[in-house]
């Protein structure tokens, strides 16, 4: 089963992959996460990319397209993968289907997680995770026990760098320019599934669940 998670920044795309991958086994694609790994290792496409995620604009087209296209033919992928973060760009999601029919493969469903945006600002700056083992707290939503050290291994929280007001604004306007379109490509090729995202993460994956099986 090959899956899109489509929504806006905030909307809990990550959070819930991670279930979702438990729950099907297969892998999420994150191509956040994949240039947020590039960074990290210092390579010179996460310097590269590093300049458009802190600004909250996005990464080349021809960038993340090459990344996707090479993890998706891992053997990992080979019972299917969710894409988290990607497409973006009408342009990405154009070469996504010019790369699945070479692959001869399809997206099955499209699942549109929807958030008021009025809640999303408020959400993203209080993301908080940690540097140890990667948990995610959220300092209004789902408190650490102790501010800013991880309840389940002691690490120490951090805010991800694009998570400040004046990034989250930008990475808000660009979803809604660039992103938001998407919905009606999707729509048109009759995958989409819109799914309300707000309410607890339990409630949210059921939802989920009920319309992929
Ligand atoms: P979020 O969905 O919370 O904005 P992500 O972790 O998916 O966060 O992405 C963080 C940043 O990485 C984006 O703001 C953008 O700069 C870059 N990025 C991630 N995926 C893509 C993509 N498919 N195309 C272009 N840039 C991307
Ligand atoms: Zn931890």
């Amino acid at each position: 089963m090959n899956i899109i998670l489509l929504g806006p920044p905030g909307a809990g795309k990550g959070t819930q992959a991670k279930r979702l991958t438990e729950k099907y086994h297969i892998p999420q694609v994150s191509t956040g996460d994949m240039l947020r790994e590039a960074l990290k290792e210092g390579s010179p496409l996460g310097l590269e990319a590093k300049k458009y995620m802190d600004q909250g604009g996005l990464v080349p087209d021809e960038v993340v397209i090459g990344l996707v296209k090479e993890r998706i033919q891992k053997p990992d992928a080979g019972n299917g993968y969710m894409l988290d973060g990607f497409p973006r760009t009408s342009g990405q999601a154009k070469a996504l289907d010019k790369i699945l029919e070479q692959l001869g493969q399809k997206i099955d469903h499209v699942v549109s997680i929807e958030v008021p945006s009025s809640e999303l600002l408020g959400r993203l700056t209080g993301r908080r995770t940690c540097r140890a083992c990667g948990a995610g707290f959220h300092l209004m939503y789902d408190p650490p026990k102790k501010e800013a050290i991880c309840d389940k291994c002691g690490g120490e929280l951090y805010q991800r760098s694009d998570d400040n007001e004046s990034t989250v604004k930008s990475r808000l306007e660009t979803y809604e320019a660039q992103t938001k379109p998407l919905i009606e490509y999707y729509q048109n090729q009759g995958k989409l599934r819109r799914i309300n995202g707000v309410g607890s993460m339990n409630e949210i994956l059921a939802r989920i669940q009920a319309v992929l099986e």
